[in-house]
């Protein structure tokens, strides 16, 4: 029977710990950490995020700006208010949340933030400084991927990681970091042939796809070590994208949906919040 790792607890402690630094912080500097939260639209998942987001601030001593635009909003509109946030000296980290309305292009928005600023880790900038191993912001939910693994002490070096898909908010990003930590890294997606023979073969496996148990529990290698990033809304509750009950019987260690890798992300933004703040001074 697979262990669970319990990312809601280990969340708990990231926030302590922040919590700890930003009273330091605000005791040296006579201010808070300051995160501004950028909401666009009217999107009901977003905007349980980011009240979950300012949530996590309150409770690790971080001033939120949560800034409410509407869905209407231009692109111009958006972008001077990002430059506004950028130059202003009492705010440390900007960042926006995804997705944003049709009709605003993600990627524009998100180079339009400080790098020294994006906290959410997503400006190329940031994500190029990772994939050269530079000093930067680091995503957040692969980032809090690999303190799952710290914590339970997984043995990552020269071990077969297989990431289950690429995008830039998870899979690329996690890929780069199990290879910093000396992982033989795979890398599968929509386009690849015989999913189940690398899934066979790994001995980490994260799965980040958004199709409800698409890896079944049959799949994996005896021992392995299952993280489950996806998040899929279906009758049944919230699911992941490995199957939980066959993952029970063939892992060593997985995470759970919910209360696994998700708790975590926030913990992070909050961890690169004050990170910023620090560097920021
Ligand atoms: P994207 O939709 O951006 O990426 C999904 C990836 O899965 C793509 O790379 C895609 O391949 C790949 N894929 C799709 N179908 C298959 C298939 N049949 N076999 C193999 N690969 C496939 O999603 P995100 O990365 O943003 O998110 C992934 C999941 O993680 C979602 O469920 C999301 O809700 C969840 N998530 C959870 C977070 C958390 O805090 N726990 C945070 C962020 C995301 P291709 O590139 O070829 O299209």
């Amino acid at each position: 029977m697979a262990q669970l790792m319990d990312g809601k607890a280990l969340s708990q402690i990231v926030w302590e710990e922040t919590l700890e630094e930003a009273q330091a912080f605000e005791a040296e500097r006579g201010r808070k950490p300051v995160l501004a939260v950028l909401l666009v639209g009217e999107d009901p998942a977003s905007k349980i995020y980011v009240r979950n987001k300012a949530r996590a601030c309150k409770a690790c001593g971080i001033e939120s700006r949560v800034m409410r635009l509407a869905a209407e909003t231009t692109k111009e509109e958006l972008l001077d208010i990002i430059r506004g946030l950028n130059a202003d000296p009492a705010v440390d980290g900007v960042m926006v949340q995804l997705p944003l309305p049709r009709g605003l292009d993600e990627s524009e928005i998100l180079a339009s933030i400080d790098p020294d600023k994006d906290v959410d880790g997503l400006h190329t900038v940031n994500l190029g400084r990772l994939a050269a191993g530079k000093e930067g912001f680091v995503p957040c939910t692969p980032q809090g991927v690999m303190r799952i693994l710290s914590h339970y002490n997984v043995e990552i070096e020269g071990k077969h990681a297989v990431v289950v898909g690429r995008s830039n908010i998870v899979g690329k990003p996690m890929a780069m970091l199990l290879l910093a930590q000396n992982a033989t890294v795979t890398i599968c997606h929509s386009r690849t042939k015989d999913l189940r023979s690398y899934v066979q073969s790994a001995d980490i496996l994260v799965a980040a796809v958004g199709k409800a148990d698409m890896i079944p529990g049959d799949w994996l290698k005896p021992g392995c070590v299952v993280i489950d990033v996806g998040i899929n809304r279906t009758d049944d509750g919230l699911k992941g994208d490995v199957e939980g009950q066959g993952a029970d019987e063939k892992a060593s260690l997985r995470t759970p949906v919910p209360g696994g890798v998700g708790p975590m992300t926030v913990a992070m933004l909050m961890h690169n919040t004050m990170e910023a703040a620090r560097r920021h001074g």
